[in-house]
């Protein structure tokens, strides 16, 4: 719920500001895909049509990658584990590389193969629970991204263990963005709004050629407001965070995003991640990622990462931003402040 606000927030300041810049009323559509609810909006060209075919192209991405769903082909690869290779689509193929590329880049911070300790924890769906301590231990060798053996020729995957399985939740919206881009392009929409969930992405140019602006959610309020906003011409911003997904018991929050080395759900001060980029894919591979490693080793990634800025809050409401994130994100709620 306080996900469908924030995007819901996300998107009427986008459309606010092209509102009052005389743009024509948006052609809308929203749908429950994905595991989110995915709106599209379209400022400039485009069609009922233009909209149907992206939703068709959500759903297919959905159908091919989900691990909570039988019948995917990620479900396929998880279900032939320790067994054999399983041929997937060129998308999934092409996704779960990335994964694998972002697993390198973070020396396994990030582990598409977390799915085990996924499903013992079950966040955000139903069944879930603090695991026993002999579960995670049992579950965590299976999460071993290094041991994935993809077969670009045959484009096959192929999970070596019985019991490993991928989920390319992490980072299959960011894909998911990226093609709906895709496909407004070659309808010629010239400028649309493609929020999934909160995942932001930005296309083209606003009819009035004055910048994008997409609030940052503000990872404490239920009500969906956002902290700040980012200036920006077509791109995608996006954030993982602990408010996102979550239960609690005993007083104490289990949110989503897992440490691959103690198999909890990770352990820090920071409450949210927002990283703005070029691509979504990327954009959503990453928040993860720099949420898993932390502000410091985070920081120090993006900074080899050209085009790619972030904003870590932190439990104090203090804000970190990445070298070049100052020159497009302003703040606006003053109950956040920049760190030193
Ligand atoms: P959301 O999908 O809620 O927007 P994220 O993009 O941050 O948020 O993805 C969180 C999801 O990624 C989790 O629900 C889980 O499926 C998966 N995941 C959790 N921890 C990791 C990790 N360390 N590496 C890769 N994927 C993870
Ligand atoms: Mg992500």
């Amino acid at each position: 719920m306080r996900r469908t606000l924030s995007a819901l927030l996300c998107l009427c300041l986008t459309l606010s500001a092209c509102a009052r810049t005389g743009g024509r009323e948006p052609l809308r559509g929203s749908e429950y895909v994905l595991g989110t609810i995915c709106t599209i909006s379209l400022l400039d060209g485009g069609s009922e049509a233009a909209l149907q075919a992206v939703f068709t192209r959500l759903r297919e991405i959905e159908a091919r990658m989900s691990a909570n769903r039988d019948g995917t082909e990620i479900a396929a690869v998880n279900g032939a584990a320790g067994r054999s290779p399983v041929r997937v689509s060129p998308d999934t193929f092409f996704v779960v590389k990335k994964a694998l590329e972002y697993a390198r880049i973070s020396n396994g911070a990030f582990d598409p193969s977390i799915g085990p300790i996924v499903k013992l924890w079950n966040i955000g769906l139903e069944g879930q629970r603090v695991p026993e301590d002999r579960e995670i231990r049992d579950a965590l060798p299976l999460v071993d991204w290094k041991s994935v053996v993809l077969d670009e020729r045959a484009s096959t995957v192929f999970l070596p263990r019985t019991g490993m399985r991928l989920d390319l939740g992490a980072i299959a919206k960011g894909y998911a963005a990226d093609e709906a881009a895709r496909i407004l392009g070659e309808r010629r929409v010239k400028a649309a709004i493609v929020d999934l969930g909160g995942n932001i992405l930005v296309y083209g140019k606003k009819p009035d050629g004055s910048p994008w602006r997409v609030g940052v959610q503000n990872p404490f309020d239920d009500r969906g407001t956002y902290l700040g906003i980012v200036s920006m011409g077509a791109g995608t911003v996006v954030t993982s965070g602990i408010y996102e997904r979550f239960f609690e018991q005993d007083g104490k929050r289990y949110h989503h995003i897992l440490d691959t080395r103690t198999g909890r759900p990770v352990d820090s001060d920071i409450v949210s991640v927002t990283v703005i980029a070029p691509s979504s894919i990327d954009a959503d591979g990453l928040s993860t990622t720099l949420f898993a490693l932390g502000r410091e080793r985070g920081l120090d990634l993006v900074r080899t990462l050209p085009g790619v800025e972030a904003v870590y809050v932190d439990a104090r409401k203090r804000l970190y931003l990445s070298p070049g994130a100052s020159k497009s994100f302003n703040l606006t709620d003053k109950a956040f402040t920049f760190a030193e």
